[in-house]
């Protein structure tokens, strides 16, 4: 049986048994979760986080120094970054007409927020652009600032393309820390069918379903969205662009977004969706192992588009009209909320409080989406890596057809 088969039955028999405890014993889930399934799943989530920071620095500084030339780096960058700005746009287009044509705020629902929520305050803007330059790279990496290890890996890469032979022997090894980061994915993958079962059990073991309930019309709006931006924006343009079948696209790359719906964390998923993109795909290394880490980062549709419609739906609940100016300004700080939201469970969230601010509500509203935000936050998890699998298929596409890219190099294609 392959992997991806397993993952698929680990996250069934996950959902089935978080849900019957949740119905049925939620009192025994409590010491279950506590010595069985929250431990099976943090050890997993463990294992992936320990590999995560040195495949990102390993893999950003090869992609760039495999650029060879910045005009390479230039261009496949620019190219990156169009994707994935015009994808997220779409993505809140998308978000705010159904959320405005819906309503799902105006049925009366909820009367207050039932949850605790302590709101941080967003970081000023200027202070986010400057901070992406670490002024200590160690201390980037022990706390995990992903823009900041991406952006000292890129002044290494750069300088490693610049020096050339000089620096060889330290190319060769970043080349091998890669090799080893990447056969420990294929190692610990072969325990994701548990893990990945013992995460899902847990969080919809906690999720409780009485708050679901009441926030029905939300979720569906955001899950409608966040479908129909996969299928839509997606399937359409690794079709159109990228010359690839939409449905091997979607079909080869199951085991990543199977993994990214259970643990809810792009930079999570990051060692399997870049070897999934590699080994399924088609995806040059080159091109995967520069566009995936940075979009695991910055591109993030789905959290996107559950901020335009939570916004929408808290302004419904307290009453308020939001204006033309208001719905730009939402694009336009969901659009920032989304890069700089953190790729781990949650902290789509934590940045909603940025985007329902700058239009004047209160951030405390946040509280009214919180409790069903777990089970959301597994699906737009899902379309946030599938977004940069995407832009990394259409980049990687462009390259070859332009011949920057030989048709033999690392490519293995599956059918
Ligand atoms: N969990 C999401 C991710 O890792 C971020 C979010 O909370 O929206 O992509």
């Amino acid at each position: 049986m392959n992997l991806t088969v397993k993952i698929l039955i680990g996250l069934f028999v996950g959902i089935v048994t978080g849900i019957l405890f949740n119905v049925f014993a939620p009192e025994l889930f409590e010491s279950v979760d506590m010595y069985f399934f929250g431990p099976i799943g943090t050890i997993f989530l463990n294992l992936i986080m320990m590999i995560v920071i040195p495949l990102v620095f390993f893999s950003i500084a090869l992609g760039a120094a495999g650029m060879g030339d910045p005009k390479k780096l230039g261009r496949i960058g620019g190219k990156t970054i169009t994707f994935f700005l015009t994808t997220t746009a779409i993505a809140l287009t998308i978000g705010l007409s159904i959320a405005l044509i819906v309503q799902p705020g105006d049925e009366g629902l909820l009367g207050s927020g039932d949850e605790d929520y302590s709101v941080s305050e967003a970081p000023p803007i200027m202070e986010t652009v400057t901070n992406i330059i670490p002024s200590n790279p160690i201390e980037a990496m022990a706390n995990g600032e992903m823009l900041q290890i991406i952006a000292f890996a890129l002044f290494i890469g750069v300088a490693i393309a610049i020096l050339g032979e000089k620096v060889a022997t330290f190319r060769k090894l970043l080349e091998q820390g890669n090799e080893i980061m990447m056969f420990l994915v294929t190692v610990i993958m072969k325990l994701a069918p548990y893990g990945a079962g013992a995460l899902i059990a847990s969080a919809l073991g906690n999720a409780g379903f009485a708050a679901m309930k009441s926030l029905g019309m939300y979720m569906i709006c955001v899950v409608g969205a966040l479908i129909i931006h996969t299928f839509l924006t997606y399937g359409l343009s690794v079709s159109l662009l990228g010359r690839m079948n939409p449905i091997k696209f979607f079909k080869n790359f199951v085991p990543a977004i199977a993994m990214a719906f259970s643990l809810s964390s792009s930079t999570g998923t990051l060692p399997l969706s870049m070897k999934t993109a590699q080994e399924k795909l088609g995806v040059s290394k080159q091109v995967s192992s520069f566009v995936q880490p940075l979009g695991a980062t910055i591109n993030m549709d789905g959290t996107a588009i559950m901020q335009a419609i939570a916004t929408v739906f808290i302004a419904q609940v307290y009453a308020e009209t939001l204006t033309v100016p208001d719905l730009l300004t939402v694009v336009l700080t969901a659009t920032l909320a989304s890069i700089g939201t953190a790729g781990v469970p949650g902290a789509g969230m934590i940045m909603l409080a940025m985007v329902l601010t700058s239009v004047g509500l209160p951030a405390e509203g946040i509280a009214l989406v919180i409790g069903v935000d777990r089970i959301l936050d597994m699906i737009r998890t899902s379309v946030n890596i599938t977004g940069d699998a995407a832009c990394a298929v259409i980049v990687d596409r462009g390259e070859r057809k332009n011949g920057h890219i030989k048709d033999d190099e690392d490519i293995q294609v599956s059918s």
